[in-house]
């Protein structure tokens, strides 16, 4: 396969030729070497190198460093303005509980430092008038779009469970595809994964489902998902999973909340029970509250009826419009709703129906002077706002006020 170059920036290159200056090894290293390999474009060019953590920062006197994790032999400079990331060779020592290097040592060769490293396409180097250094075949990996675990698959997941996620995670961005038994080692070393901290299968997670290649990942890795998110398991093997994520745009919370929407859409499961799995998983996962909070309203807004464009904005109103036009996508791909409604919505929205009570051509000091007082407030306008919904009264100050005078009683009797 024939490589052009791989193209150093100018804060990268200018650090390697440092180091090389003052007789170290220095080379480009991980994932932008890779991408870059397969056309894709990359951010952060990692560098490895056999100066140690304290002779990087002497090198580097001159410019700002930052202390990553110099423990681990991770230092930032900040090379023209580049945050880059110097990493001495090292090799990971045992690990106690596969979740961190129970102690890391450094290591004289390249070879030692790419041989820790997780997979083949992440185990190519570049350096400078050297052009790329490949040692576990990594080059042919990334042209068969092949995941393949550098040594014995299982010693490496079992050293760092946190790698079989990785693993499902390039597979859904990349589009690759794992080698067999590194797919067999993934399933077979997944309760591992118990052991890894929820924020670093959360993140993991986020970016995977998140990702082009999705709902293929899903289906080659369902065995490795159900260890940590169960009951979303069935469904990543449904071929319906890749028409909902494609009606559905990237955002992961929303996806992740169809995963648990679908069951209750087939009538297979009841909407109570899927918000419960849901919320549960959320929190165990440590989902932020953003994450948690859209996931949910997906979940509850699938189990609506929406036949209509007012069943639409009425969910609109209550989980909001972004949510409920998601909801009207999965509906729609998974069970046969309507495909136009979720569109209707957006653009029912876009030329100015009433949704929201702030929208009211009324608001409180309007109903005040009425005389209503307390909740009399709440309860009223949220029942206009439904009528102005529902097409019953038009959203004017005249029609509104006429309507509450009216109808006045029935609230302050509550
Ligand atoms: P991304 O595009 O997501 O940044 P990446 O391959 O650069 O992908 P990083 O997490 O930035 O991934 O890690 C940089 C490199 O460090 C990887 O390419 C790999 O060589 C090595 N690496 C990272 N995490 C692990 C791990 N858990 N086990 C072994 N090697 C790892
Ligand atoms: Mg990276």
């Amino acid at each position: 396969m024939q490589i052009n170059e791989f193209p150093m920036t100018r804060g990268s290159r200018l650090i390697i030729e440092r180091l090389r200056s003052r007789g170290y090894l220095a080379y480009a290293v991980g994932g932008a070497v890779r991408d870059f390999i397969m056309g894709r474009e990359y951010n952060d060019i990692d560098i490895t190198t056999n100066a140690l953590p304290d002779e990087v920062t002497d090198v580097f006197s001159d410019m700002r460093v930052i202390d990553t994790g110099i423990k681990h032999g991770t230092v930032t400079v900040v090379s023209m303005g580049e945050p880059t990331e110097i990493t001495t060779f090292r090799a990971d020592g045992k690990y106690s509980d596969g979740r961190r290097p129970g102690s890391i040592s450094f290591v004289r060769t390249l070879k030692e430092d790419l041989a820790r490293r997780d997979f083949t396409m992440n185990a190519v180097c570049y350096g400078p008038g050297e052009g790329y250094i490949d040692m576990f075949g990594g080059i042919a990996d990334i042209s068969g779009r092949t995941i393949r675990a550098i040594g014995d698959p299982e010693t490496r997941f079992t050293e760092d469970a946190l790698r079989i996620l990785r693993a499902a995670r390039f597979s859904a961005q990349l589009d690759f595809y794992p080698e067999e038994r590194t797919l067999e080692a993934a399933a077979s070393c997944r309760a591992l994964l118990r052991s890894v901290s929820a924020e670093r299968i959360c993140a993991e997670w986020m970016k995977l489902v998140g990702a082009p290649g999705a709902p293929r990942a899903l289906s080659v890795f369902s065995p490795v998902i159900a260890e940590f998110l169960p009951e979303a398991e069935p469904v990543c093997r449904s071929e319906y999973t890749k028409q909902v994520f494609d009606s559905l745009g990237v955002d992961p919370a929303f996806r992740t909340g169809a995963l648990f929407a679908m069951p209750v859409i087939w009538g297979e499961k009841r909407a109570d029970k899927a918000v419960y799995d849901f919320r549960s998983s959320a929190a165990r996962l440590r989902f932020d509250r953003k994450s948690a909070s859209a996931g949910e309203a997906i979940v509850l807004g699938c189990s609506r009826s929406t036949a209509s464009l007012r069943d639409a904005l009425r969910l609109a109103s209550e989980i909001g419009v972004k949510e409920a036009s998601a909801c009207l996508r999965i509906m729609a791909a998974a069970g046969g709703g309507d495909p136009g409604l979720a569109a209707e919505l957006e653009q029912a929205v876009a030329n100015g129906t009433c949704i929201s009570i702030s929208s009211l051509a009324v608001n409180g000091d309007d109903l005040m002077k009425l005389g209503m007082r307390g909740r009399e407030i709440g309860n009223a306008l949220t029942a206009m706002l439904g009528k102005v919904i529902d097409g019953e009264i038009e959203n004017s100050r005249a029609a509104l006020l006429g309507w509450c005078r009216k109808h006045y009683h029935s609230f302050s009797n509550k």
